[in-house]
């Protein structure tokens, strides 16, 4: 994950050759952060009762595994943004393999600029994404886009201790403070949601589709090429940190409905 938030989301420049080396690396992956299949339909689960063939919005979709479920398994319409063309470019092609294009549509915008009206939505969706625009931020500009039964789901990085490891502390409070579940929860409810459930992704989610395949990718580096080798070392980085304290942080599902 590129935590960063020390860039608004319309400054980036994918021309930049240290940007271009880390997103290299994270090409052609099924996903771009903590997640999986089980608990993208366990969230759905929660968020019921919703609309047959809902309208979804997903937030940073990446290369679309949540996109490709929800159209899938929900029959669901879904519109997926991504600031990154190359990981819409990759959703299209898996929407054309598993036959859902016509229920996909990829656009390329920012989380932070969205052109659609109120109630547009019976479902947004955004996994392991929110922080780009910090989640405060998120959930309440977010909340406009909702039908009125509609049902805000959004996975989050935060602390499960109030008193995480130094290493931890350091490295995320550097990248992304994280909050603890509580702290999220307050939050959201002052923006003006029930929180419905929240949901804590298991750890294997962070390693059988994301950490795993990017640490293949890291050994196929080529040892002439330094600046993958740069991008790199803040991602063996935070794969040790996980794999030593990853009790003190997760990734957390919170299942909300507006309120009034
Ligand atoms: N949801 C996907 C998944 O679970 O695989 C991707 C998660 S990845 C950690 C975060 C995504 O947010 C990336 O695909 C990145 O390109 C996208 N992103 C970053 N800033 C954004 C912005 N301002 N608006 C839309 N997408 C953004």
């Amino acid at each position: 994950m590129n935590h960063s938030s020390e860039t608004g989301p319309s400054e980036f420049d994918f021309d930049d050759p240290s940007l271009k080396a880390a997103l290299e690396l994270h090409h052609g992956l099924a996903r771009q952060g903590p997640g999986s299949a089980a608990t993208t339909r366990r969230l759905l689960s929660l968020a019921q009762p919703i609309p047959s063939r809902p309208r979804v919005l997903d937030l940073g979709c990446g290369p679309g595994p949540a996109a490709l479920l929800l159209a899938q398994e929900a029959q669901a319409e879904v519109t997926a943004i991504d600031l990154y063309p190359r990981f819409l470019d990759e959703l299209r092609a898996a929407a054309e393999q598993a036959v859902v294009a016509e229920r996909i549509t990829p656009e390329n915008r920012s989380m932070d600029d969205l052109p659609y009206p109120d109630g547009s939505f019976d479902l947004v969706w955004s996994e392991a994404a929110a922080y780009n625009i910090g989640f405060d931020t998120a959930l309440r500009s977010w909340r406009r886009l909702l039908a009125p039964e509609g049902v805000l789901v959004v996975t989050e990085l935060g602390w499960l201790t109030g008193t995480p490891h130094s290493e931890a502390r350091e490295f995320w409070d550097a990248v992304y403070p994280p909050r603890t579940t509580a702290e999220n929860v307050a939050i959201a409810t002052a923006a003006g949601y029930t929180v419905v459930a929240t949901y804590l992704l298991p750890d294997e989610d962070w390693f059988a589709e994301y950490y795993t395949s990017l640490e293949a990718r890291i050994a196929g580096i080529d040892p002439g090429d330094a600046l993958a080798l740069e991008a790199a070392g803040h991602l063996r980085r935070e794969i040790g940190l996980r794999r030593a304290h990853g009790a003190d942080y997760g990734y957390v599902g919170y299942v909300l409905r507006p309120r009034g």
